[in-house]
């Protein structure tokens, strides 16, 4: 496997301190309300000792990445404000910055590759952002947003590679482990790593004993193969779940996993189907398929969770019609 571009980009980057997280806190819940943490005892039948599910899903922008925008965006020096900001995302790190951005009244350029969700590029659209199709995927929208960040003088903004990004998305996990101190594990889907780093660095701060696990698609395991392997590699990105669909491990994040991640789970695309369906079914709840991937890796690793008291992040909604029309055919 071959060593992922992003690494010598970012070198020397440092995460968030526990200062930085509290800040962010501050930020957050001046812009949002503390999302529900809710006990669902259907959805957790049979596979662990309680189930609770994180409701990011009902966020503003439909996703958790909102508080990284948020708390991003607050953070810029005038000059970088007058200019504008840009980003490359497969949706919900575009809506987030799209959101943070009209907020404040700063510029907004967002590249997706071509053929994205449709409701997320109507989202952004909606939310007054300036948005390019280009590319095939992800890493293909990523070179591109470089290159036209160099020439406009625009901050680029990775969804992970961001220490601002990683303290907002922090800010989650710091509402969860208030809403219920007493969890043993909490399972977070992972694209580009800053939801599970973030827990990671909240649970070494206030909760010692809680472990957290990371899962993604066995499609797309670049994050779960740079974790298993000590360093950042590249692998195949062929999943349909849009939030978990990277090709390459981010360096910031990897870093951080790594002193403190409990495991790495992998579970199938049909397994996140199953679950976005559970969600729907039982806990009436929408979900797009990175925001099942928790609840499914719960069901698809029975042993690791049986006797735990277990939250899952249901991270967002942004389902596109033709994937709800799977979950419930
Ligand atoms: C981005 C995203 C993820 C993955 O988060 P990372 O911080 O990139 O690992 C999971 N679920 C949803 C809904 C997302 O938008």
């Amino acid at each position: 496997m071959a060593q992922a571009p992003d690494l010598a980009a970012t070198t020397g980057l440092q995460p968030p301190t526990w200062a930085d997280i509290q800040r962010a806190s501050q930020v957050v819940r001046r812009h949002l309300p503390v999302t529900p943490l809710i006990s669902h005892p259907t959805l957790g039948a049979g596979s662990c000792s309680q189930l609770f599910v994180k409701h990011e899903n009902v966020q503003p922008t439909g996703a958790f990445k909102v508080r990284g925008g948020l708390n991003l965006v607050a953070g810029l020096d005038e000059p970088t404000r007058a200019r504008g900001i840009i980003g490359y995302s497969t949706g919900n790190h575009a809506q987030s910055l799209a959101y943070a951005a009209a907020d404040a009244g700063v510029r907004c350029v967002i590249v997706m590759p071509a053929g994205a969700n449709p409701v997320k590029a109507h989202a952004v659209r909606m939310l007054g952002a300036e948005l390019i199709e280009h590319g095939a995927h992800f890493d293909e929208a990523r070179a591109h947003a470089e290159f036209i960040s160099e020439r406009d003088g625009l901050r680029l903004v990775s969804a992970a590679n961001e220490a601002a990004i990683l303290a907002g998305v922090a800010t989650a996990y710091v509402e969860l482990v208030e809403q219920q101190p007493d969890l043993d594990a909490v399972v977070v889907p992972v694209g580009g790593g800053s939801g599970a780093a973030a827990a990671c660095l909240v649970a070494s701060a206030l909760a010692p004993h809680l472990e957290v696990f990371a899962v993604q698609s066995e499609a797309a395991r670049a994050a779960h193969d740079s974790w298993t392997s000590g360093t950042c590699v590249e692998s195949p990105n062929a999943t349909r779940v849009e939030g978990l669909a990277t090709g390459a491990g981010f360096a910031l994040t990897q870093r951080v996993m790594r002193e403190r991640l409990g495991g790495f789970l992998l579970v199938t695309d049909d397994d996140i189907t199953l679950a976005q369906r559970a969600l729907l079914f039982d806990a009436h709840t929408l979900s797009e398929g990175a925001g099942a991937a928790a609840l499914a890796a719960v069901y698809a690793h029975p042993n690791t969770f049986a006797d735990k008291r277990v939250a899952v992040v249901c991270t967002g909604a942004n389902a596109s019609e033709s994937e709800i029309r799977r979950v419930v055919s």
